[in-house]
């Protein structure tokens, strides 16, 4: 059982875990928190849990607390891995650790569904990995995210048309996913505390899209239009088909509007006029 093992202080003391900034690490070490954390995944009990990042295992241990059938922790930095194995010890045959960067592995044969993702990763790596899970193959390997993000990223996720939010994020993630912000965190919840308020998005999959696209033609339709967020369509997106006019007429858009008044069914309609 986790609760016998030491504070998080102590095992980042003991095994020497300086912070590494490279890693984008900044811990988690309230353990209510982290079981506050992995509570907003839901029921885990008949789930397996893919953790990005565990780090020092201050969040896997809440997943494990709180009852998860099994945890996959993938982890790049060697140095967490002795505070990890404590942890696996701690909890026979519930975790497995793979020290492997989660940019490169496919991770997919370890697990058994039903499979939730859980994470507090860096920011960049989070929105990278968040693109893949939302555009590969549907339905995903996974039911639900869990996911750390910087305040400001997790508005753009959730984000309405009509703002500054409102862009790529915002579109896949509501295309395949209903996303909803459920817990605000201030800096100093973490060690070292980084300079801006984060946020967890708890995301659960739909069994199909909102609207029918093809996610690489809307991927593309999405990035060329918000990439020149300023310009009218008809411009921002000339370079996808010389009769672009046309198809923004198909889809019901009228070619001066701007990327941010364009609803996700909007995108959608050109997404499959282009494919047409
Ligand atoms: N989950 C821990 C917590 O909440 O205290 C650590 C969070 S820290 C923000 C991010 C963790 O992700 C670090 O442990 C870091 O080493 C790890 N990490 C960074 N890039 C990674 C990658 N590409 N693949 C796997 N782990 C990565």
């Amino acid at each position: 059982m986790t609760d016998t093992l030491p504070p998080l202080r102590d095992v980042i003391a003991t095994h020497n875990l300086r912070a590494k900034k490279s890693l984008g690490q900044n811990f988690l070490l309230d353990l209510n928190l982290t079981a506050k954390i992995a509570r907003q995944a839901g029921d885990l009990t008949a789930c397996d849990v893919l953790e990005i990042g565990p780090g020092p295992g201050g969040l896997t241990r809440g997943l494990l607390a709180e009852g998860a059938r099994r945890v996959l922790a993938v982890e790049k930095d060697t140095r967490c891995l002795p505070a990890l194995a404590e942890i696996e010890a701690a909890c026979p045959g519930r975790l497995v650790v793979l020290n492997a960067d989660a940019l490169e592995v496919d991770i997919r044969a370890h697990l058994t569904p039903p499979i939730r993702i859980v994470a507090n990763l860096p920011y960049n790596v989070g929105t990278e990995l968040l693109v893949r899970w939302l555009t590969q193959e549907w339905p995903p390997f996974w039911d639900s995210l869990t996911l750390m993000f910087q305040r400001e990223v997790a508005e753009r996720i959730v984000a309405a048309p009509g703002g500054k939010a409102y862009g790529r994020l915002a579109i896949l993630a509501q295309w395949r996913t209903t996303p909803r912000i459920v817990m605000s965190l201030p800096p100093e919840a973490f060690s070292p505390a980084p300079k801006v308020h984060s946020a967890v998005v708890h995301l659960v999959r739909l069994e199909a899209p909102r609207y029918p696209a093809d996610a690489r033609v809307l991927s593309h339709v999405v990035a060329a239009a918000f990439n020149q967020r300023r310009k009218m369509l008809r411009s921002s997106l000339k370079g996808l088909s010389p009769d672009i006019d046309t198809h923004l007429r198909a889809a019901g858009l009228e070619p001066s509007l701007r990327a941010e008044q364009v609803s996700l069914e909007g995108f959608c309609a050109l997404a499959r006029s282009l494919a047409g």
